[in-house]
């Protein structure tokens, strides 16, 4: 590196298809072709910048003139004719960028020297780069040379905009279309180069080289060269994030951990971080959204394949990922979004950022008074999330001790709000059990008279998605239970604790990918209630809304095992004993209070219009 600083993309540009990065199947296609002597007289590469196609048509170009290809069909990168063109001095490579030679005079002179034939060696390639930039004219008067060249000429065109080629041209030419490089294979080359000038480098660190190259190979190795000055010969990551002004991928994850806890403080704190070390708050919302997505993708191993990251960056997202219900994730970048929409028009960016982050809290957040900011309703009032229903509607009352006589029919929720989509399992018929309609006779408790510390256990899914704050789902499953009663026969078989338990404990065997399912069956027991009826208390908000989505499987699961199709089962959380909904709040007070405490609230309130319903 001491006499001539070569740049790494140049010191390091592949001269063998062997080392073309992330182009296997395609250079293994030419490498054949040159091995059976199939030439095409022409061919298109396509693919988009950094990807490798100057390097495989140059590659392309000396292996075919090479004197004693290797058996694998690669240059010898010995002979005189791979000196040369290792050199820069062979006469069988004519290059030419149309990007700046597009007019019909440069053509003429290409068509030119096409007619020379080749001094030594036995082809003459000419390579044009960037051909969908050439005019009209020129296109036309190359066209009758590309239709019959001389045999000892072959043509490479190569394109960024394989759509802008005219259909005369690509019939005319054999088309390979390059892929775009992955992260991991950039990472793996990265690290060779590293190897070869002695630096060390944390894969994090590439990783975020990677990424920042965006699928070019060519950029990555640029990158790479200015990091490693400024880091003396240790790649780390933080040297890099620092160097390359990007914002730590540990800030998301804290703040997701923040989220899913409902730690508002958390969350504002480390907002002040980050705009602490200069990062733009809008660029900031931006990197939440799409941290947000890449959770998303990385939770379901079918779509994990879309999150663009190293091996190990997609485990630890996808161990994350198992932390966040979808519903979450969904509401997490609505809001993301709808922040990134606003953010033009808010007088006071740096509220509107607070305030979002204050959602994305409250999204999985009990209730408003456990959000740690005190007044919880804040999503009524935000410009977006307006809900035609008047939350008070939506939290199930402490009163409703008031015998639960039947399921009322209640009007069913705006879809705008209602978190878990009915689930597609069939809902077991026993939910609708412990109505009295549906209560045989021998059931001579009342649920409620059972299990008095729960009013509301009677409709134990109601109970339980209110958990999730005061969104308005109540009412989803009342019509459905209403329409079950009809089902019949019923099976009615008694069973012990035990057998239960069994059946209990069988389930979470026999679904072991259901982590936080199998987890919570595990460590929360479920007690009997009432005669058919169990309660369980989960640990987490994310345990029960876990379970509760499970709920309806895993009871026709024990259904069918016990055979009786009356048993319920409440999913309840640890702590919501204690919690006292929140009933008493008002809207209008509530939005009169925040103005008079916090000026900005108050500008935003204005300038946004807002109006408690
Ligand atoms: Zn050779």
């Amino acid at each position: 590196m001491e006499e001539s600083y070569l740049v790494s993309a140049r010191k390091y540009r592949p001269s063998t298809f062997g080392s073309v990065v992330g182009q296997k199947a395609l250079t293994a296609t030419l490498r054949n072709s040159i091995a059976t002597d199939r030439l095409a007289h022409a061919y298109l590469f396509c693919g988009s910048r950094g990807v490798g196609k100057t390097s495989c048509a140059r590659i392309f170009a000396k292996t075919i003139n090479c004197q004693h290809r290797t058996p694998d069909g690669d240059a010898c990168n010995e002979c005189d004719s791979c000196r040369d063109f290792n050199e820069g001095r062979s006469l069988n490579i004519i290059e030419l960028d149309a990007a700046s030679n597009n007019g019909v005079e440069d053509i003429r002179n290409l068509v030119d020297q096409v007619l020379i034939p080749p001094t030594t060696g036995r082809y003459r390639v000419f390579i044009i780069d960037e051909v969908h930039m050439l005019s009209t004219a020129a296109f036309n008067a190359f066209l009758k040379t590309l239709e019959e060249p001389p045999s000892y000429v072959i043509f490479i065109l190569a394109t960024t905009e394989k759509h802008k080629i005219i259909p005369t041209i690509l019939s005319r030419c054999q088309i390979y279309d390059f892929n775009r490089i992955t992260i991991q294979d950039m990472i793996d080359h990265l690290q060779w180069v590293a190897g070869q000038e002695g630096i060390t480098a944390e894969n994090a660190a590439l990783n975020v080289i990677a990424r920042k190259a965006d699928g070019a190979m060519r950029d990555a190795l640029s990158i790479f060269d200015q990091v490693a000055a400024s880091s003396r010969g240790n790649i780390t990551y933080q040297s890099t994030i620092e160097n390359l002004n990007v914002l730590d991928y540990e800030y998301y994850t804290r703040l997701v951990d923040a989220f899913l806890s409902g730690n508002v403080q958390e969350s504002l704190l480390i907002y002040k971080e980050i705009r602490d070390k200069g990062f733009d708050s809008q660029f900031f919302i931006n990197g939440l959204a799409g941290h947000f997505r890449d959770l998303m993708v990385a939770k379901d191993p079918q779509t994990i394949c879309l999150l663009e990251a190293s091996d190990d960056v997609r485990n630890a997202m996808a161990l994350q990922a198992q932390n966040c219900s979808p519903q979450f994730l969904y509401r997490a970048m609505d809001l993301c979004n709808r922040a990134d929409l606003n953010y033009r028009v808010a007088t006071n960016k740096q509220f509107l950022v607070e305030l979002t982050l204050i959602q994305l809290c409250q999204l999985l957040s009990p209730s408003p008074a456990d959000s740690g900011m005190g007044e919880g309703p804040l999503r009524k009032i935000a410009p977006q999330a307006a809900t035609p229903n008047p939350a008070p509607q939506a939290v199930p009352k402490p009163q409703a001790a008031v015998p639960q006589a039947a399921p009322k029919p209640q009007p069913t929720a705006p879809a705008e709000e209602a978190p878990p989509p009915p689930s597609p399992i069939p809902q077991p018929a026993q939910q609708a059990a412990p109505t009295p309609s549906a209560v045989p006779p021998q059931h001579g408790i009342p649920q409620h008279a059972a299990a008095p510390r729960q009013p509301m256990g009677a409709i134990g899914h109601i109970r339980s998605i209110s958990g999730m704050g005061n969104l308005s789902v109540h009412g989803t499953s009342t019509p459905k239970a209403a329409e079950q009663q009809a089902v019949a026969p019923k099976r009615q078989q008694p069973f012990s604790d035990d057998d239960f338990l069994k059946a209990w404990d069988e389930y979470a065997r026999e679904n072991p990918t259901e982590k936080i399912v199998a987890n919570a069956m595990a460590t929360c027991r479920p007690s009997r209630v009432g005669e058919n009826h169990y309660s369980i208390r989960t640990l987490s908000l994310i345990q029960q809304q876990q379970m509760t989505d499970a709920k309806p499987a895993i009871l026709q699961f024990i259904a069918d095992r016990l055979n009786n199709d009356f048993i319920t089962l409440d999913v309840d959380i640890i702590a919501s004993d204690d919690e006292a909904p929140p009933s008493t709040w008002r809207p209008a007070k509530v939005l009169d209070r925040m103005k008079k405490d916090n000026p900005y609230m108050g500008t935003f309130i204005n300038d946004f219009d807002l109006k408690p319903e």
